[in-house]
């Protein structure tokens, strides 16, 4: 028998291994996720820090076919030099780990990008990031793979003036890549994106040359994600054993207060009463026996208030009107957002909306028009295993005098501090009851409202046809009717209509 042979992998060795389960399974499809990786963390750098973002993406071909050359500029809030380095040469390092809601989530995004982008061409990626401060940096990096570790080359990193003050980040990097068969996807992320953010400047130039821009038409940004403690119904054991180690409170009443969201002294005392804990124990002094009955007892006690929506960042049913009429220009749309509302200890809000005629085209046959976005990232594959689709379907639309088949697209947003992603590509949502029913009633109240100004459209035409009518044939009656009284015709027809038409 041949010897076993054991070894441990870098993070960065799995998802090289493994890339496909973070969107990198081929060429084509690696060149839509390294555009929106990039993009997104450019748009988490501009909203975190409330700026109203402009992110150019420049994509051109390379000597060699099929290698291309990506470059992303934004004005986010830039990378203090310390970070750059691992910011963008190590795998599951990042500033999103906590709860507030962001796009990224993971530490992964952009690295897999520049992963990607070395592994196929041998080449390194090239930072330029500022804070805003008289300096900026520059570097070129690669990623150690088995080691998951940043290798700066030629002379780390370089400091050149800013006398502008620029703040942003510049990332370049070559990889190889199938522009011409992802360029569908892309140019719907980058119109889809516009859509949900209407307060973005954005531009593209294709390899083509081709120079796309979405121009912003508002100044108005959604609030800024603030950071949340964990809400007690979300948490597990290995959360509790380390707020435990971190702690400084001296009794388990304290601890429950200071630690968890929604939890004031009142509600402290009353759970460590249902979980038979004294308030006055060190937390120190916990079994593990006892950290499984606090879990446990969190799970089931049912005094906690819902997680409030300050770390979440919704758009709000105002932009999501703006950027519906600017990138799409229906005749009318009508959007809602749901009230925040948690799943498992996840607070999440719903928006939706719903845009007749105009620029909106009837779908294929069997299809639906349907724009799918999650905490303002549109979700552009796999919308079939989608709950939103499946919600949709389930909706009897007749009742609101809607067929699917007419020119009728439907949005909806999911923002969440925890997106239920069924896959790391974070392509479709998963079929949580509490969001596929927020998503049911916000379909619902959109649809209401179409329905009224169908009806209403329906009634006026009605009303235009029998106006019609009358402008014909009134003056006609109103002739004969004086001639055959004898009269001359003294019956002032145009004022009858203007009353009638009033
Ligand atoms: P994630 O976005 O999931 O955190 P990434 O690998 O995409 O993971 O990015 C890692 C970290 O690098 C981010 O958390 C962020 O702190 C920083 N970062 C990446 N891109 C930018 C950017 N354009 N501007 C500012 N910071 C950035
Ligand atoms: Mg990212």
């Amino acid at each position: 028998m041949s010897k076993e042979v054991y070894e441990a992998i870098s993070p960065a060795d799995f998802f090289y291994r493994n890339r496909e389960i973070a969107g990198f399974d081929n060429p084509v499809r690696a060149t839509y996720t390294i555009i929106r990786e990039l993009v997104e963390n450019s748009l988490d750098a501009c909203e975190t820090h409330g700026i109203s973002p402009t992110v150019y993406v420049n994509l051109i071909e390379g000597e060699r076919q099929g290698v291309y050359r990506i470059r992303v500029e934004d004005n986010g809030c830039g990378v203090p030099k310390e970070y750059i380095p691992s910011a963008f040469g190590q795998i599951l390092f990042g500033s999103k780990y906590v709860l507030r809601q962001t796009r990224g989530m993971f530490g992964l995004g952009g690295k897999m990008a520049i992963l990607y982008g070395q592994i196929t061409t041998h080449g390194s990626v090239k930072v330029i990031s500022s804070t805003g401060g008289p300096v900026k940096y520059q570097c070129d990096l690669m990623i150690d793979i088995q080691h998951n570790k940043p290798i700066l080359m030629r002379g780390g990193i370089k400091s050149l003036p800013n006398p502008v003050y620029w703040r942003g980040t510049i990332i370049e990097f070559d990889f190889e890549g199938d522009y011409s068969r992802a360029k569908s996807k892309i140019l719907d992320y980058f119109k889809q994106t516009a859509i949900i953010l209407p307060y973005a400047n954005l531009a593209f130039i294709s390899p083509e040359g081709i120079y796309y821009r979405f121009i912003r038409v508002t100044d108005d940004l959604p609030n800024i994600p603030k950071e949340i403690l964990p809400h007690p119904k979300g948490v597990d054991v290995e959360l509790v054993k380390r707020l435990i180690k971190r702690t400084r409170a001296e009794g388990m009443l304290e601890f429950v207060t200071y630690n968890f969201h929604r939890v004031g002294r009142n509600t402290a005392y009353d759970l460590l009463n249902f979980a038979k804990i004294d308030p006055k124990k060190d937390p120190r002094d916990l079994t593990s026996d006892d950290i499984v009955k606090l879990v446990n007892a969190m799970k089931r006690y049912d005094g906690f208030l819902p997680p409030d929506a300050s770390c979440l960042s919704p758009i709000g049913p105002k932009l999501l009107v703006k950027g519906i009429e600017k990138e799409l220009k229906p005749e009318v749309v009508y959007a809602v957002q749901r009230k925040p509302t948690s799943y498992s200890g996840h607070p999440f809000i719903v928006e939706a909306a719903v845009a007749y005629g105009g620029g909106v085209q009837p779908p294929k046959p069997g299809e639906v028009n349907l724009y799918r976005y999650a905490n303002k990232i549109p979700l552009l594959y796999d919308a079939a295993s989608d709950v939103s689709l499946k919600v949709i379907k389930s909706i009897k639309w007749n009742r609101y005098k809607i067929d699917l088949e007419m020119p009728i697209a439907f949005f909806v947003h999911i923002v969440s501090t925890k997106i239920p992603y069924k896959t790391v590509g974070k392509e479709f949502i998963a079929d949580i009851p509490e969001i596929a029913y927020e998503i049911e009633w916000a379909f619902k109240t959109c649809a209401r409202k179409l329905k009224s100004y169908l009806t209403g459209k329906a009634r006026k035409i009605a009303i235009e046809r029998r106006l019609g009518i009358l402008e014909k044939y009134l003056p006609k009656i109103a002739q004969f009717s004086s001639e055959l009284a004898g009269r001359n015709n003294s019956i002032n027809v145009e004022r009858l209509l203007a009353k009638v038409k009033r």
